[in-house]
């Protein structure tokens, strides 16, 4: 099944990816948890992404058009995947297009999580993230059993730098002008499913599970 997780910043595009990933068996693609990993890394790609990044601006398109075709090309890929935050731009959706292609492969379908602002924010603001294994959690709405520590592997929790109310609302900007139009991009493609993400992380899970299956 090959799957693309579309929202903006903290709709549940993470949480939800990491749950199918358990069901389906297939790799979650996530740009930018491939770019943080480059910052950490201080690569040449990832010196490059850090000061979009901070700005809360997108990453140029070539470069996470390269990264994700490195990506797809993967064995694990073979049977599926779910992108989670690209495309981001109708740029990059056209070069996805191209590259499935090349491979001789299709989308099945494309997940759009409906959240409002208000939520977006409290989400935002609350999340945090293992500095492990990448874990997310939600201070009030997923929270760790152990303040502070991963339930997966004991790992720190930390907040991303971009987590923070001004860069927020930078992003948020950003989603609607730029990424916001792939949502009419894959409806007229007859490739969207609506979901309602304002509902509990597991009532959110069975009704993607459910729209995926009647699909
Ligand atoms: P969120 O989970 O809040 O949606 P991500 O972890 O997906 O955020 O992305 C964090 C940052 O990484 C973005 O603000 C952007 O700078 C960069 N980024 C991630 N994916 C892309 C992409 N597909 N195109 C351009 N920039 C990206
Ligand atoms: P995205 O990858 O789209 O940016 P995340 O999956 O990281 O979003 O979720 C953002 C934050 O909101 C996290 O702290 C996560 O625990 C929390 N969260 C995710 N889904 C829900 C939900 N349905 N209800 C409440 N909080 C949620
Ligand atoms: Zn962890």
């Amino acid at each position: 099944m090959n799957l693309i997780l579309l929202g903006p910043p903290g709709a549940g595009k993470g949480t939800q990816s990491a749950a199918l990933v358990e069901r389906y068996g297939i790799p979650q693609i996530s740009t930018g948890d491939m770019l943080r990993v480059a910052v950490k890394e201080g690569s040449p790609m990832g010196v490059k992404a850090k000061s979009f990044m901070d700005a809360g601006a997108l990453v140029p398109d070539d470069v996470v058009v390269g990264i994700v075709r490195e990506r797809l090309e993967k064995e694990d890929c073979r049977n599926g995947f779910i992108l989670d935050g690209f495309p981001r731009t109708v740029t990059q959706a056209d070069a996805l297009h191209g590259t499935l292609k090349e491979m001789g492969k299709d989308l099945d379908a494309v997940i759009s999580l409906e959240v409002e602002v208000d939520a977006l924010v409290e989400r935002l603001t609350g999340r945090r993230i293992c500095k492990v294994c990448g874990r997310g959690y939600h201070l009030a709405f997923d929270p760790p059993s152990v303040e502070g520590r991963c339930d997966q592997c004991g790992g720190e929790l930390y907040q991303r730098d971009d987590d923070r109310e001004e860069t927020i609302r930078k992003r948020l900007a950003v989603y609607s002008e730029q990424t916001s139009p792939l949502i009419d991009y894959y409806r007229q493609r007859g490739l969207l499913i609506s979901i309602d993400g304002m509902r509990d992380i597991a009532v959110v899970q069975s009704d993607i599970v459910a729209a995926l299956r009647t699909s």
